[in-house]
């Protein structure tokens, strides 16, 4: 007998991966009718959501503002290092995973001028690399932080990154995809010029947009930067702020459903109780994975409240594709792992899921592993002896 799914999702598998997540049936509702993109109605909607996302910066957002674009989480990436950085700019990455590394291919495409600070798989960018990066190289303008890598789901150190950079008077880019609206990132405490998320994260809605937020007088040099026409940030805004509307078709059931979602983060408490929710889910769910013998790839001093990594267990009765179906089957879609070298899987904690929904994951982990006869869910020693090298 499989566990049933606690409500109110019976039939419908939970998502446990990091967007597209599981949705309220509240968001889902919200795309039930159609608006016009010009019409009084949507402008309203949209100005709505570029108040309420600037609000959940917090202190310091009054010099900020929020520019709506088209486009999976990708494309928003790639606005913001098209439109913030110059031509002649030259973008600092920091890199601990496949995010990173998109960044730099991105800016590959752009003809923007990279450097590289690679730490691997799962190790995070420390501020005093960053400072030391910055001293030896005077063309760097801007610093491009990952906040949490969701390729392994460490929650890289951005505050000791962004002093690093103010104390070296270079701009900060934030990739907050997977973290904004749970982590707080708030200007007064941790200065950046741009950062960019994603509807279909932290906030809960489903995807089609992304978003940056940018302090205004950089929104307002952006203006000829970009290669791009359509990812051209400065030319949304300056539309967005003399019209209000979008430059061209927007999303507008996805919109629709993530003013629903803002509503439902405001209710749950914002930032802070969105934040303590992931955090009880990963606590309940790494507690319980370890019960059954499985190791995280990552300290717990890195561990974020979005998604984990673990790995494989080493047993030769485990293979992952038997694995996940049969976690499917009983109602739960995990995600496979994205290390270069390590076997590893994951399993998000973002979307409307709660500390029951996590422990449900691992009494059925458990059931799982019986059915295919795995004795113990311990990694290889290889896998073992890596970790241990990396956190020394
Ligand atoms: C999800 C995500 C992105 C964007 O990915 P898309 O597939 O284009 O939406 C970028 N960076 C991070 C850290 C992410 O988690």
């Amino acid at each position: 007998m499989t566990t049933p799914l606690p409500a109110p999702h019976s039939g419908e598998p939970y998502l446990l991966t990091p967007g597209p997540l599981t949705t309220s049936r509240a968001v889902k509702e919200a795309m039930l009718r159609d608006w016009g993109s010009w019409d009084g109605d949507f402008r309203a909607m949209t100005a709505e959501m570029r108040a309420r996302l600037l609000a959940l910066l917090g202190t310091g957002a009054e010099g900020y503002d929020c520019v709506p674009l088209q486009g999976s989480g990708s494309y928003v990436v790639e606005a913001m290092l098209g439109s913030f950085v110059p031509r002649d700019g030259h973008v600092l990455v920091l890199c601990n995973g496949a995010y990173g590394k998109r960044a730099v291919e991105t800016l590959r495409y752009l003809g923007r001028a990279c450097s590289v600070i690679d730490k691997g798989d799962y190790l995070p960018p420390r501020g005093p690399e960053v400072t030391a990066a910055l001293a030896a190289d005077p063309a760097i303008t801007h610093v491009l932080a990952v906040h949490c890598e969701t390729s392994s789901g460490i929650l890289n150190p951005l505050q000791e990154i962004a002093d690093a950079t103010a104390a070296a008077g270079r701009k900060l880019l934030v990739d907050s995809m997977s973290a904004f609206g749970a982590v707080p990132l708030e200007p007064s405490v941790t200065p950046f010029q741009a950062m960019v998320s994603s509807a279909n994260k932290c906030i809960e809605g489903v995807p089609g947009f992304g978003f940056v937020i940018a302090e205004t007088p950089a929104l307002e040099a952006a203006a000829g930067n970009s290669p791009s026409l359509s990812l051209d940030v400065h030319a949304q805004w300056a539309t967005l702020q003399r019209t209000g509307q979008w430059r061209f078709t927007p999303p507008t059931h996805v919109v629709a459903a993530f003013l629903e979602a803002l509503r439902a983060h405001e209710a749950e408490g914002g930032v802070a109780a969105r934040g303590a929710r992931y955090l009880a889910n990963r606590q309940t769910l790494v507690a319980g994975m370890r019960g059954l013998g499985f190791v995280t790839l990552l300290q717990d001093a890195w561990l974020s409240p979005i998604i984990t990594t673990f790995f494989c267990p080493a047993d030769p009765r485990f293979g992952f594709d038997g694995f996940y179906d049969r976690m499917k089957a009983r109602g739960f879609i995990l995600y496979p792992g994205k290390l270069t070298r390590a076997e590893s899987f994951r399993i998000g904690h973002i979307g409307q899921v709660d500390a029951g929904v996590m422990q449900a994951v691992v009494d059925n982990v458990a059931e799982v592993l019986d059915e295919m006869g795995v004795q113990s869910a311990a990694p290889s020693a290889a896998d073992l002896a890596e970790r241990q090298t990396e956190a020394a």
